[in-house]
């Protein structure tokens, strides 16, 4: 068996709940992007993202890849929601290479829809992510706790 990790999106997981159901549905199942491996992958870790580093500090994720390697994940999985969102995929995938040279990178977790489905599955992600909610600031002015 190879020692997988999965590195998810934090906008996803926290943001909107997602409980990498799909990924560990795929792990499970020997499916998606897990078919890969011929005697099957075992999840030995799973993480989020750091958060968005901007342009600058791509190198802040590096911590959080600790913690899978220092456990011996053999390849590290980026989920499948990170292949439709996140910006960043390219330069992380280099500074694994260069900083964890003996861990594959796989992009992909579970299969994702294509066409017709596979947008609106992205377009409700979105919609999910922007969603108008009430913030703080907002409920104590409602309950009359702030002047102004
Ligand atoms: S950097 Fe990528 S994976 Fe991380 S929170 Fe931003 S979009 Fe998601």
């Amino acid at each position: 068996m190879t020692s997988v990790g999965i590195l998810n999106c934090s906008n996803m997981t926290q943001d909107i709940g997602c409980s990498s159901f799909g990924c560990l549905d795929s792990v499970n199942q020997g499916t998606g992007a897990f078919e890969r491996y011929p005697d099957g992958a075992e999840l030995v870790g799973i993480i989020n993202c750091a958060g968005c580093p901007t342009s600058r500090a791509p190198e802040k994720l590096l911590n959080r890849l600790r913690t899978l390697t220092e456990i011996g994940v053999e390849a590290i999985h980026f989920s499948a929601c990170m292949l439709g969102f996140c910006p960043f995929r390219g330069q992380y995938k280099a500074l694994i290479a260069e900083h964890f040279p003996s861990v594959a990178v796989v992009e992909g977790t579970h299969a994702i829809p294509e066409g017709a489905a596979g947008e609106q599955l992205v377009a409700g992600m979105k919609e999910l992510l922007c969603e108008r909610r009430t913030n703080m600031a907002e409920y104590i002015k409602e309950i009359g706790m702030m002047n102004s």
